[in-house]
């Protein structure tokens, strides 16, 4: 448990060793006791005592030093500790000055020095003022804080990216803060690149990308091999139980995920339609138990990695990352699933990360606490994402260009939406354009029947209008469909009764895409049915043609 600190400042050595000595004797087992021997000392231990997150409970300043006064250290000082209590060291002839800091510093109290004995002119000011300060103190977080403007974009993929990977953190919105955003200042000189992430051990990231922060936090970005049996590229339901059962049969695999692992089902905020889970399950916690299950038997995931490519030189297949390092294995399985759609209409794009978000930004919610937001689109996805917002939001209205959800949405939800108070639904709509200054204020909404416009304020927008295939890095390589979905096995068009670019005797296995050795399984193949079970079910059979492909080279 992180101990207060409480910091005491003196030039002169035998008086910082007085109360050095009288501060231990009474408070060692609750506070650190901490000195300095000038002012300049006591502001940098101060500065790397807020970067680490462990609060100054008490600053304890002599008035009469060389370089700065006591009362300078303690303007400075509450800059940055502003619920440290502060008591001024002072001779009689600093008496005056230290009742003029009493209003133009909030000096708590001045000690007439010498202080002794301690138990009868020390302690019980000190104790006073400390039980004042525990009041009012909020506990210190330990763990990694992140420290951003509230509707600064990289701030919010910054906070999605360690929500979706489970890692915690907390939020300090530099708004709210002054003490933290004069340490911003100082660390990221100025506070225009942001997010600044603080970690415990007194480290700092300015405005970090993904790959940084993954490493920094402890999760996997690098492959311990040059070589694999397989490579799974996208740790979605289909990625994750191909990575299990490749693993489980023995076969050195590496799973590479460009953001966090789960895919589209991670972000879902309660999946009631898959099998084994009678209340249902959050798509976050299905996938940190598919992650575990992956790890435990053996798979290596690697997260915050883009693969951009897959290069053929027969028997391996070579994929490449987006800093141009490579990976060589046997088979590799494209798992890249699909992408949210996005909603090209005006005044949207300045305000992504700023009240417009796509998919459901679960990471925001709370954000939203009371306000009225809209939820765009009619499918599943669009409904568990109005429910889940429901909790927080004082109205949710869904927006759908249909007369209705009927149609598109899943009966249970449907039903269930129907049945939640807060949740309206506006049929025959259609955002016409986004507006606000700094972030989301109203969005303007067209009829789709009559044509009118109307203005809608709301505080946020989630949008689902849809998914489209990741594939593109993979074109030229694979056979795709005009939409871009992975054409494989029996679905390959064929020419002469041959696959286009197909070499070998044998016909291509199930999932097994124009190039022998690669695969493709989930959502990003053609005619796969769209469901986390499909999936799975896709991503955990394609091992055993990946099995009899192995056999062949
Ligand atoms: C909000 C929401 C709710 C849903 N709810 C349900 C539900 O209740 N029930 C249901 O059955 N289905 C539901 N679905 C659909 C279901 O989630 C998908 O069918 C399923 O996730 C598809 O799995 P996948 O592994 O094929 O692809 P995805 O889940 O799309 O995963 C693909 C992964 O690949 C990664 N990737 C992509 N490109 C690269 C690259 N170049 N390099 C590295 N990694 C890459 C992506 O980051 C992603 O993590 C929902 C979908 C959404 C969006």
């Amino acid at each position: 448990m992180m101990k207060p600190v409480i910091l005491s400042v003196d030039d002169d050595p035998e008086v910082l060793r007085a109360i050095e000595r009288d501060l231990r004797e009474r408070y060692r087992d609750d506070y650190r006791i901490m000195k300095a021997a000038s002012g300049h000392d006591a502001l940098d231990a101060a500065r790397e005592l807020k970067q680490r997150g462990t609060p100054i409970a008490m600053f304890l300043v002599d008035q009469r030093m060389p370089g700065m006064t006591g009362v300078e250290v303690l303007r400075e000082g509450r800059k940055l500790h502003p619920d440290a209590r502060k008591v001024l060291l002072t001779a009689y002839a600093d008496t005056e000055a230290a009742i003029a800091s009493i209003n133009d510093i909030g000096l708590d109290h001045y000690l007439m020095k010498p202080w002794a004995p301690p138990a009868e002119r020390l302690y019980p000011v000190l104790d006073d003022l400390l039980s004042e300060w525990t009041a009012r103190a909020r506990m210190p977080f330990e763990g990694i804080r992140l420290a951003g403007a509230r509707w600064s974009r990289q701030c919010y993929l910054t906070r999605e990216f360690l929500s979706r990977n489970q890692v915690p953190y907390q939020w300090i919105d530099l708004e709210q803060d002054d003490s933290m955003r004069e340490l911003v200042s100082t660390l990221a000189g100025g506070v225009t690149r942001l997010p600044v992430v603080l970690f415990p051990d007194g480290s700092h990231l300015v405005e970090p990308e993904n790959l940084a922060l993954a490493a920094k936090v402890g999760l996997s970005t690098q492959a311990t091999r040059p070589f694999y049996d397989v490579v799974i590229i996208g740790g979605g339901p289909a990625g994750l139980a191909n990575a299990v059962y490749a693993a489980s049969e023995g076969l050195r695999a590496l799973l590479v995920e460009q953001n966090a692992p789960g895919g589209q089902a991670g972000t879902s905020s309660r999946i009631e339609n898959y099998l084994g889970f009678p209340s249902g399950i959050t798509g976050a916690d299905l996938a940190q138990r598919a992650t575990t299950q992956a790890r435990r038997l053996g798979a290596e995931i690697l997260t915050a990695r883009e693969v951009t490519g897959i290069r053929r030189e027969d028997p391996y297949r070579i994929v490449r990352f987006a800093d141009g390092s490579e990976v060589s294995s046997f088979a590799v399985l494209i798992s890249t699933g699909m992408a949210v759609r996005m909603l090209d209409k005006p005044g949207i794009e300045p305000l992504v990360g700023a009240g417009v978000y796509y998919g459901a930004a679960m990471s925001e919610a709370a954000l939203y606490r009371g306000k009225d937001i809209c939820v765009i689109g009619g499918a599943n996805s669009a409904g568990q994402g109005a429910l889940f917002f429901a909790r927080y939001a004082r109205r949710v209205i869904v927006l759908v260009r249909a007369g209705g959800i009927e149609k598109s949405m899943s009966h249970y939800l449907v039903e269930q939406l129907k049945a939640t108070e807060n949740i309206e639904v506006l049929a025959n709509a259609e955002v016409s354009s986004a507006h606000g200054t700094d972030h989301l204020e109203k969005i303007v909404v067209q009829n789709v029947e009559t044509g009118t416009m109307s203005d809608l304020a709301v505080s946020a927008m989630f949008i689902f209008i849809g998914v489209s295939p990741r594939s593109e890095m993979f074109a030229g390589l694979v056979e795709r469909t005009s939409t871009g979905f992975v054409l494989t096995g029996p679905d390959l068009p064929r020419t002469h009764g041959k696959p286009a670019r197909w070499t070998l005797e044998r016909e291509p296995f199930l999932f097994e895409t124009n190039v022998p050795g690669i695969f493709a399984a989930g959502d990003v193949r053609a005619g796969a049915n769209r469901r986390v079970a499909a999936a799975v079910g896709d991503g955990s059979a394609a091992i055993y043609t990946i099995h009899r492909y192995l056999e062949t080279v």
